[in-house]
């Protein structure tokens, strides 16, 4: 069956190989206040403003992702807390929770502006936040992140859990900087009460350095918590790409999130659609389709006919691969498809 005629007989949102996609990366804005060596150029050039959609039609978009049976709405970027208009959209959005229509709203984000919105957040139905942060060490995260306080990322989670926000940090693994750190910074997170996932760094977007240095495969984390640690598998499985284990001893959960050696491809639930409206059916590869486009011509309906097409076109795995000298998978930047 071609692609179009899949598209238009399926039932919303179910991808050829039986996946549905029920969850959505938004990214409102390219731009953050850091730039993570392993995400970022050290001058990295921003989109034009008038290249970024506004925030109506940023809730146009992401409305039609529910009419088509989207329960998640992740907003990332770039960082979604430098865009000033954000939690305008947040509160738009909202409207799709207190309708039933989606089960959750949530954000990514770097933490640096968290304590000014986690009380706003919580106010229109946020009930979780993943923050990043790879290191507690303030010399290692100023490095990381070419400039950054750590203090502002800590005082940001302090402030979510006071609003009674659940936190989830993410800390990407990486060779010469935190390796030492992680068994350190695991405890520090089950000690506040916050689950934390670990990442593998992965080759997407120029960054101007060797990813093969940064790199640091989570087998060998593993390996070496496991001489420390007691760690239980835990049978939850989101959809999405952590495999999770119960820290015995810190009785707190920890993820791996292992895209470069262990492809979590199979069971993939998510879209992910830029700031300027295109829609990436895989983080890992070129193929999208234009909904800015598709809204200015034809509205929601060209719009959900378009989503529905990239769908029936989803792809079924990446193909990743960090090696001396590769070229990245994907030229465009984590920070501009959304993390
Ligand atoms: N600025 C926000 C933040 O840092 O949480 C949201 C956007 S950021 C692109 C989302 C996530 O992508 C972060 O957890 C970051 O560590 C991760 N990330 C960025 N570049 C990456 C790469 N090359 N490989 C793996 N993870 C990456
Ligand atoms: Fe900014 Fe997040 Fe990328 Fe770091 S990982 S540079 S905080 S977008």
């Amino acid at each position: 069956m071609s692609a179009a005629a899949f598209a238009e007989t399926a039932s919303p949102l179910i991808d050829p190989l039986g996946r549905a996609v029920r969850y959505v990366r938004l990214s409102v804005t390219d731009r953050c206040d850091l730039r993570c060596v392993y995400c970022m150029a050290e001058r990295q050039r921003f989109l034009p403003r008038d290249e970024v959609l506004s925030v109506e039609a940023l809730d146009r978009l992401a409305s039609s992702f529910v009419r088509l049976g989207a329960r998640r709405i992740r907003l990332t970027g770039g960082e979604p807390l430098v865009r000033r208009d954000v939690m305008d959209l947040v509160r738009r959005l909202s409207r799709h929770l207190a309708s039933g229509a989606l089960e959750e709203l949530t954000l990514t984000t770097n933490g640096t502006r968290l304590a000014q919105h986690a009380a706003a957040l919580a106010g229109h139905g946020v009930r979780r936040v993943n923050v990043s942060l790879d290191t507690r060490e303030p010399e290692t995260y100023r490095r990381l992140t070419r400039g950054g306080d750590v203090a502002r990322a800590l005082g940001g989670i302090v402030a979510a859990k006071a609003a009674g926000l659940a936190v989830k940090i993410n800390a990407v693994a990486l060779a010469d900087d935190n390796a030492g750190e992680l068994a350190e910074l695991i405890a520090w997170a089950h000690g506040e009460g916050h689950e934390i996932s670990l990442i593998e760094a992965m080759p997407i977007g120029e960054i101007g350095a060797d990813r093969t240095a940064q790199f640091l495969s989570l087998a060998q984390v593993r390996t070496r918590l496991e001489a420390r640690w007691t760690l239980t598998p835990l049978a939850r499985r989101t959809a999405g790409p952590a495999r999770y284990v119960r820290v015995e001893e810190t009785g707190g959960t920890l993820g791996f999130i292992t895209p470069m050696t262990h492809n979590f491809c199979g069971d993939c639930n998510r879209v992910r659609v830029t700031c300027t409206g295109r829609l990436y059916l895989c983080l890992g590869q070129e193929d999208h389709a234009d909904l800015a486009g598709a809204l200015e011509t034809g509205g929601e309906a060209a719009v959900e006919r378009a989503i529905r097409e990239a769908v029936a076109r989803k792809p079924g795995a990446h193909d990743f691969r960090i090696a001396a000298g590769a070229s990245p998978a994907v030229a465009r930047p984590m920070s501009m498809t959304g993390g």
